[in-house]
């Protein structure tokens, strides 16, 4: 973690003072604390939002930052980091509040050094025994985002429903508003017809999930104990989580073994993970465009060609 920001007083003056006054009134109104004195680095190493470390000589917040009208994305982050938080599975900072002034809408979280390295077996063991917190139906209580994509998670009990419509079908529908290949789309389309034919013999159950689980999303303290941040959080199947820790990073050696133990994983998982990749292709296309539409449409190849 690099403390990128100039001094404390340059950046005052950079921001809005109302936008400190009310993280610091969030900070006293939930937990009675009264920032003294206080200094700000901004941070580096957020893709979608402004990251800071805020603090006096006590204590020491992670705060994010961005334009007033996007405070529904922090309020859904907050909602996911708190589900998160309740199943005991696995770390991740708490939540002290979020809120919007002015132009300015932030989060206020705890600061945890990220700074070491995960053990893979803890890793996994935490990961799987959150996929094991379980619900009926698949999606969530409310709404988020997957980087700055909406992500829609309207309960279904149908997995297979869910995954069509709240996930392949919203990107093909911003692949045909974004004007992406047609060809591409067209052959996405006829995938989705065919989707239930890869869960045949296999009944995946509405396990809590991240959602959003890049390598960039994980990290450890100095002790090796694991940390998760910055969730799109979903109820879905738990090789969604574990496929996309493959596509943007790999996971130890240990760490399938180790969270086999606790969650087993189905021998179809190989073929499922490119149909949950897919998912997070399209995304890409539909946010840079540029080769993520080919490699798209070949993934998609592969896909039809497996049923
Ligand atoms: P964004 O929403 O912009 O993608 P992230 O939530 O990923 O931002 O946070 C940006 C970086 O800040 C992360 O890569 C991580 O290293 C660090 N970070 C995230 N949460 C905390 C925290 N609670 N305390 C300290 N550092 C954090």
């Amino acid at each position: 973690m690099d403390f990128a920001g100039p001094d404390a007083r340059e950046l005052a003056t950079d921001m809005s003072d109302s936008l400190w006054q009310a993280v610091k009134k969030s900070i006293s109104d939930n937990t009675r604390y009264h920032l003294r004195d206080y200094r700000l680095a901004r941070l580096s190493g957020g893709n979608i939002n402004q990251a800071w470390h805020l603090s006096d000589r006590e204590k020491q917040y992670f705060v994010k930052t961005n334009r007033g009208d996007l405070l529904y994305m922090f309020e859904a982050e907050r909602a996911g980091l708190e589900e998160i938080h309740q199943s005991q599975a696995i770390r991740v900072p708490e939540v002290i509040g979020c809120g919007a002034v002015a132009n300015h809408s932030f989060i206020v979280m705890e600061f945890l050094e990220i700074g070491g390295i995960a053990d893979d077996s803890l890793l996994a063991h935490q990961l799987a025994s959150m996929h094991r917190c379980t619900r009926d139906q698949f999606g969530f209580h409310i709404d988020n985002t997957i980087g700055s994509t909406a992500q829609i998670n309207t309960n279904d009990e149908s997995w297979v429903e869910f995954w069509r419509t709240q996930r392949l079908g919203f990107q093909l529908d911003l692949a045909v508003k974004n004007r992406l290949d047609r060809e591409m789309i067209a052959r996405g389309e006829a995938l989705s017809e065919v989707v239930a034919q890869f869960f045949s013999s296999y009944r995946p159950v509405a396990s809590l999930l991240h959602g959003d689980l890049w390598s960039g999303n994980w990290g450890a303290d100095n002790g090796g104990n694991p940390i998760i941040f910055d969730p799109a959080c979903y109820y879905g199947d738990h090789e969604a989580d574990l496929a996309m820790m493959e596509l943007f990073g790999q996971p130890g050696r240990r760490f399938f073994d180790a969270y086999d133990e606790v969650f087993s994983i189905d021998a179809g998982y190989t073929t499922r993970r490119d149909l949950y990749n897919l998912y997070h292709i399209l995304n890409h296309a539909n946010l840079f465009g540029g080769h993520y539409s080919s490699s798209a449409r070949n993934l998609i190849d592969k896909l039809l060609a497996a049923v």
